[in-house]
């Protein structure tokens, strides 16, 4: 069945001159000095989902360079370890002042290369700033306990110290928001940052590095706090095997995460992985279907889908299957799809072909097991898209069990649904799939809410109570279990990952006692 949702929405794609220009102005108010080579040229090709044209070439960082870029960030870690906490806030309340001028600039490269509508785009924005403000109140915070010792004359305390080098790998669909989420708060914990963006974006990376760099010469900070390094797999690999690196902290695939965890563990660094997702919302008998309707379309549809924690199932109860069904369906109709920097669209495009690829042969998996798909065509949006933009109409799937496409997190708008008739049977579905990242329910029936959030309930890092599993705010640890990759980062007490701990003892007696009661000589 197709969904013929983009009839109501005409949009003329901008040229691909039109884009450049945006971003060459974007970049050049944000303060970036940097030459952009012609499509074609040696070096990255940074594209446009939105038209599939290659705008610019992007000169690629080289194994020699990214070494200096790592042996420059240990040098400037030796005297920013030692400047006081608050001081280095003030780095990071610069740099959200600069955010904050240049929402819009960054706004608009955000859509230009991952794709985002206008309003999710700038959404992203300030969540960079929201966590340049959580970062500089942090500055201020980074407190160790005091705890009482056995021996008599002693103090037993905890201290926090800055860790060293973070090399920070981020994925395409959050291009600047998880470098700011890492960044701001390795800097106030007294650490360098080294930065591998997607190959994907690097035009925002690099209005992203023009604005911190600003920020360090207007408050005097070292200029090797941060660096950017470009390339894909290959640099994002040097960066791990280095031991100069002490945390590298990586955002993408779990087939990423599984290459990159064991080889950091390998030479002893830590690594903080935060990876795919497969996030479901039961919806029960009790609950408001309005709320759950409005909830479940912005997070399975929006982002077209391409969200850590995009919804990509539904566990219904049976009594309320049939009617979820048909009002998703029926707003999945109706959602604008086309040119995500004109306002009124809801859906943008596809990152790439690739994406496409896998999202057509995961719905034809899916009705090969039985499952009834409605939407999931490619949309043909007209203006200047060429052969390598794909737009597509998300995509409903009724599947009669839980089969292995549903274990596997496709990158594209498609959104399983299951049905149950007791909350255990709910609840194990939730909780069958690999990766434990985010998880919702709809109910009015406090028991059920509870229950889901309970040690027996969900097992994902995030449990949501009558919201979606998209859209998470700053101020909470952000991450999930199993094959997320067990990483926290953002809010609450996650910046501990990115210092180092030291437990102290201090005797101020003039005896020696011994712990555990020994007596020695
Ligand atoms: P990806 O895994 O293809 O790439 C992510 C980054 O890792 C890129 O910078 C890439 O160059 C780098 N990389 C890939 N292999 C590497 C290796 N062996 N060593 C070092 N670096 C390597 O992911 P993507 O397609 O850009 O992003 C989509 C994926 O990211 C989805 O699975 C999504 O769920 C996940 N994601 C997770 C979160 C989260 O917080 N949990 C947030 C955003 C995206």
């Amino acid at each position: 069945m197709t969904l013929e949702a983009t009839t109501n929405h005409p949009t003329t794609l901008p040229s691909a001159d039109e884009l450049r220009d945006r971003v060459r102005t974007a970049l050049k108010a944000a303060g970036s000095a940097i030459e952009l080579g012609e499509p074609g040229g040696h070096g990255l090709q940074a594209s446009t989902p939105l038209t599939g044209d290659v705008l610019f070439t992007v000169t690629e960082t080289t194994v020699g360079e990214t070494d200096s870029a790592i042996a420059d960030a240990v040098q400037s870690f030796a005297a920013w370890r030692v400047t006081p906490a608050p001081v280095r806030g003030a780095l990071v309340a610069r740099l959200g002042e600069l955010l904050v001028e240049h929402k819009a600039d960054l706004g608009t490269l955000v859509t230009i290369e991952a794709g985002k509508i206008t309003s999710e785009a700038l959404g992203e924005v300030q969540e960079m700033i929201d966590i340049c403000q959580f970062a500089v109140g942090l500055s201020r915070q980074l407190y160790g306990r005091t705890i009482a010792s056995e021996r008599p004359g002693h103090r037993l305390m905890e201290t926090w110290h800055p860790l060293g080098v973070v090399g920070v790998i981020t994925a395409f669909n959050f291009p600047v928001a998880v470098w700011a989420w890492n960044t701001a708060v390795a800097l106030v914990c007294g650490d360098t940052v080294v930065w591998k963006p997607s190959e994907l974006t690097p035009l925002t990376a690099i209005a992203c590095q023009a604005l911190i760099e600003r920020a360090a010469v207007d408050v005097g900070a070292p200029p090797n706090v941060c660096r950017l390094i470009q390339g894909g797999r290959e640099i994002g690999e040097q960066l791990v095997d280095d031991p100069r690196v002490a945390l590298v902290s990586a955002t993408g695939s779990v087939r990423m995460g599984r290459q990159v965890g064991p080889r950091v563990a390998q030479r002893f660094g830590k690594s903080l992985l935060e990876l795919g997702g497969n996030n479901a919302a039961i919806v029960a008998p009790s609950a408001d279907l309005d709320l759950a309707v409005r909830g479940i379309v912005f997070s399975a549809a929006g982002t077209a889908g391409q969200r850590c924690t995009t919804m990509r199932r539904v566990i219904a109860h049976s009594s309320v299957v049939d009617t979820l069904v048909e009002r998703i369906t029926l707003a999945y109709r109706s959602l604008p799809i086309g040119d995500p920097s004109t306002e009124s669209t809801l859906v943008g495009p596809l990152i790439h072909e690739r994406s496409y690829r896998d999202m057509v042969g995961a719905l034809e998996t899916a009705r090969a097991d039985g499952g009834e798909v409605v939407g999931g065509e490619r949309v043909d949006v007209g203006g200047d898209a060429g052969e390598g933009a794909f737009y597509v109409t998300p995509a409903v799937v009724r599947m009669p069990s839980q089969t292995a496409v549903v274990h596997d997190e496709t990158f594209a708008p498609i959104l399983y649904v299951l049905t149950y008739d007791t909350l255990d049977e709910a609840i194990e579905l939730n909780n069958a799939v690999p990766q434990g990242l985010s998880s919702a329910i709809f109910t009015t029936d406090m028991r059920e809410a509870e229950r889901f959030m309970a040690a027996d309930g969900s097992d994902c890092g995030i449990a949501n109570v009558n919201i979606g599993t998209s859209g998470a705010e700053i101020g909470g640890a952000f991450g999930g279990e199993k094959q997320t990759g067990g990483g926290r980062e953002s809010g609450s007490d996650s910046w501990k990952s990115y210092m180092r701990r030291a437990t102290n003892t201090v005797n101020y007696s003039s005896e020696l006692p011994l712990a555990q009661g020994v007596h020695f000589g």
